[in-house]
């Protein structure tokens, strides 16, 4: 049976061709305040109000001049002076150098500037030091030289993050438009379940994977929207799918194994879903399954929802209910959907290489990729490519490793063992 499953690869590309899909839909456009837009998913080109540099600036403490006057170590008259804000007064007449400072405007006719510490001062004249010469266009960037007024600097599509808001600040824009973020529901399922602030009866546990999720969501650019847990019974999780149903994205934990309150698949097919794949071949995550099913007929949606039309399927994923296995397939296939609805061109998963630790040596699993928590050292010395360790675990259940794992250590699933010392993949949160 289960060798009718999908590959990690064969599933991660389905998933990755229904992302393309999805980008037919665009979302709602809203505007932020740029202070509330890191994270945001640019909704429309970012384009230049003025030339940058706005004006040939200089990029060191120095002498404006003629490189090859300079090169020539001729005694240059210091005609001027411009600080950062200031303008200079006219353009540099020949065999002259005009002091400014970095960020100052060059005056016209100057083609490079030479760096405070590499002349020597006297009667106001500069000379360039004799061990040295320098070349046109060093240490000035001329004006338009990043973009010029009018151009595009960041496509549709981009994730604003610091260096982004960087640019939009210096282009005028202190507000930005971005797509909505879509509404991902997360119901979560199991008669064990309590909410963090109850007091677990024996034999019940904590709801961790909504919080998780919910973060997780979050973080990928969706606004989560958290719903009550449902019970194992046909009754309680119809009345939760009819909910969901209203979400531009859903996402299920627990119940899609072969167990026997192990109820989801059936009540999705009850709501009219349709399924892309009801497991992969990974390890933890196996019964993870993919597909999609109407919205509520009568439903408002939210403003994403709307703007797509209302022919939009709902798309939705059911993830095992251990904690690992929840993190590993909501990174692997949940987040690049996410990354879609939201008018990313970011999808991910994102992986890094890295060397496996001494210590470390891990069996495959035949036919299965295997994902297990780890730990990456990133500021591994100069040179030296991140190290990656195992963290020890109890199986996909173990909260404990999951905190203390920043990664997860990829064993595709022809590798008989990893050895120590290797190059390794590594599934980035
Ligand atoms: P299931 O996928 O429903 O068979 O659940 C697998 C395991 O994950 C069981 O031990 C559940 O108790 C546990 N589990 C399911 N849902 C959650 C949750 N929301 N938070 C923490 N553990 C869960
Ligand atoms: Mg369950």
């Amino acid at each position: 049976m289960s060798s009718a499953l999908p590959s990690y690869e064969e599933a991660a590309a389905l998933v990755a061709a229904y992302a393309v899909q999805l980008a037919a839909f665009r979302p709602a456009v809203e505007r932020v305040d740029a202070g509330r837009a890191p994270g945001r998913v640019l909704a429309r080109p970012l384009s230049a109000d003025r030339d940058q540099p706005p004006f040939t600036r200089s990029t060191r403490d120095g002498f404006a001049c003629r490189a090859l006057e300079a090169s020539a170590h001729m005694r240059l008259n210091l005609v001027g002076a411009t600080r950062a804000g200031g303008v200079p007064a006219g353009p540099l007449p020949p065999g002259s150098a005009w002091e400014v400072m970095t960020g100052a405007p060059v005056p016209p006719g100057a083609d490079a500037v030479v760096m405070l510490e590499h002349v020597e001062v006297a009667n106001a004249q500069v000379r360039l030091l004799p061990s040295r010469t320098i070349a046109e266009g060093e240490n000035i960037v001329a004006k338009g030289a990043q973009a010029r007024k009018g151009d595009e600097m960041l496509s549709a599509g981009t994730v604003i993050q610091s260096a982004q808001l960087a640019l939009a600040a210096a282009c005028g824009h202190a507000a930005l438009e971005v797509f909505a973020r879509p509404r991902v529901a997360i119901l979560t399922t199991g008669d064990e379940l309590v909410p963090v602030k109850c007091a677990p009866a024996p034999g019940q546990i904590r709801n961790s994977n909504g919080p998780m999720l919910a973060a997780m969501v979050a973080a990928a650019g969706g606004e989560p929207w958290v719903l009550p847990t449902a019970a194992d019974n046909a009754k309680a999780l119809d009345t939760a799918l009819a909910q969901a149903a209203d979400a531009d994205f859903l996402l299920i934990t627990g119940g899609v194994s072969a167990g026997k309150f192990d109820l989801v698949e059936p009540a999705l097919a009850r709501a009219g879903a349709s399924f892309h794949f009801t497991g992969v071949r990974i390890q933890p995550g196996k019964p993870t399954v993919f597909g999609e099913m109407p919205h509520n007929a009568n439903s408002a949606g939210s403003a994403a929802t709307k703007a797509r039309g209302a022919e939009r399927p709902l798309p939705f994923f059911g993830l095992p209910g251990n904690p690992v296995s929840s993190a590993v397939t909501f990174l692997l296939f949940a987040a690049p959907v996410l990354a879609a609805l939201a008018g990313s061109r970011e999808p991910g998963p994102r992986f890094a290489l890295a060397r496996l630790a001494p210590s470390a040596n891990r069996h495959g699993k035949p036919g299965l990729t295997r994902f297990l928590p780890a730990f990456c050292n990133f500021s591994s010395p100069a040179g030296q490519p991140p190290e990656v360790a195992l963290v020890p675990w109890h199986g996909s259940g173990d909260i404990v490793a999951l905190a203390r794992s920043n990664c997860f250590l990829v064993v595709p699933d022809a590798a008989h063992s990893l050895k120590p010392g290797a190059i390794v993949r590594i599934l980035l949160p």
